[in-house]
């Protein structure tokens, strides 16, 4: 058969993930909590159920979820999107990138990624016969200790041909975050031209040193050109219940949901009812910050006594560690070697690079899922500190 991914195998994280139960380890690879979500969200699904909401419900999200998430974006950033018209619920964060990528994409348009990328956007592209254009962060120096976003490079990468620019902020897996000048700079780079942007937001809670997240949608202009998307599976520790959602203007709305309709039609219905009853109370995602730059600091903190160089992360519940003083092999074999030999899992950071099929780039390093209890992080700083 003629492929239509030919580059495409298994996603690193299934790999990492089987290779962390046949060698039963500590799993801190594929980003999933190993906690339980609130017991009263859990009640609220069962209630749902019992109340007879097991029939498919509205194709693009039941009424009562999309006015919650759009009551939760006007009071967080000020955009007022209309709930019937602008915005949809989806099968997670991964449904929504497909559906938009598809939505707005035409074969032979460029569409711009910022390396190192989340796994499934090159693939999405490619299958809407776009041809994707990358423009890398710079890594930190002696200088600066964390990774940063150079907009010139965008800029010079920018073509007649450009169509889309996809920004994941918070940036899996960097931890990077946006601040006001990098709005500043994106406003500046798609103003006159017909540029869409997919701001990748499924980290919007997790965001450490007290400072509040800058989504697309907090500006007027950025919001009338954005699929601004978001993920319940992180905000509320459900990442199996593949609840999340898109909020888009109208025109692209009505796009994406064309979509939407044909590839899942619609989601989980007492998932939906229990997240609407459940997110009207703010204090259920206003602490999340806080919650997870515990674990953070734990993390950063006990790496520093082992032969691990931890980089700080801005927010996610990711963490890169270089490895070099352990070892020089290449990523992907370093990770393996740990889980079949220590017992940790770890993902080799070259998964996130364009020539990942190969797996073969190496800047030694690995990332650390921190969304684990604390014992499960202790568990694993003592396999690692004895290596
Ligand atoms: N985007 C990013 C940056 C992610 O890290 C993830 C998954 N962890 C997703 C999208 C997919 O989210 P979901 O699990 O809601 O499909
Ligand atoms: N987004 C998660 C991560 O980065 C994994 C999601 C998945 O396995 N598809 O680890």
């Amino acid at each position: 058969i003629k492929l239509k991914l030919p580059d495409v195998g298994t996603t690193i994280f299934t790999i990492m993930s089987q290779l962390a139960n046949e060698h039963n380890a500590i799993n801190l690879g594929q980003g999933f909590p190993d906690f339980n979500p609130d017991e009263k969200l859990v009640s609220l699904v069962n209630e749902a159920m019992i109340n007879g909401h097991n029939q498919y419900p509205h194709m693009p999200g039941i009424p009562a979820l999309r006015i919650a998430i759009a009551d939760k974006i006007n009071q967080l950033y000020s955009h007022n999107y209309n709930p019937d018209t602008e915005i949809t619920v989806t099968n997670g964060a991964t449904e929504a990138l497909m559906s938009s990528i598809l939505s707005i994409v035409h074969a032979g348009d460029e569409v711009i990624v910022i390396e190192p990328c989340y796994d499934s956007y090159v693939p999405c592209i490619k299958l809407a016969g776009g041809i994707p254009v990358f423009v890398s962060l710079t890594p930190p120096s002696q200088d600066n200790p964390a990774y940063s976003i150079d907009w010139q490079k965008v800029k010079d990468a920018i073509t007649e041909k450009t169509r889309l620019i996809i920004l994941n902020f918070p940036h899996n897996p960097t931890g990077l975050t946006l601040k006001s000048s990098d709005l500043d700079a994106i406003e500046d780079l798609i103003k006159d031209k017909e540029i869409f942007l997919i701001g990748d937001e499924v980290y919007e809670h997790i965001v450490f040193g007290h400072r509040p997240f800058l989504s697309l949608s907090t500006r007027e202009f950025l919001a009338s050109r954005s699929f601004v998307i978001s993920s319940f599976g992180k905000t509320y520790h459900t990442t199996g219940w593949k609840v999340g959602y898109c909020s888009a203007p109208k025109a692209l709305t009505a796009e994406f949901r064309k979509i939407h309709q044909f590839v899942v039609f619609t989601v989980s219905s007492p998932m939906q009812h229990a997240f609407a009853e459940f997110m009207k109370d703010p204090g259920t995602y206003l602490n999340l910050s806080d919650f997870y730059q515990k674990k953070h600091d734990y993390l950063y903190n006990g790496l520093l006594n082992t032969r691990f160089k931890p980089i700080k992360s801005e927010g996610t519940f990711f963490m890169l560690a270089d490895y070099s003083e352990i070892s020089l092999i290449n990523e992907l074999d370093f990770a393996t070697e740990l889980t079949k030999k220590h017992g940790v899992t770890l993902i080799p950071v070259s998964a996130f690079y364009k020539d990942s099929s190969a797996l073969t780039s190496n800047n030694n390093l690995v990332r650390f899922c921190f969304a684990k209890k604390n014992e499960t992080l202790e568990k694993a700083l003592q396999v690692l500190s004895t290596i």
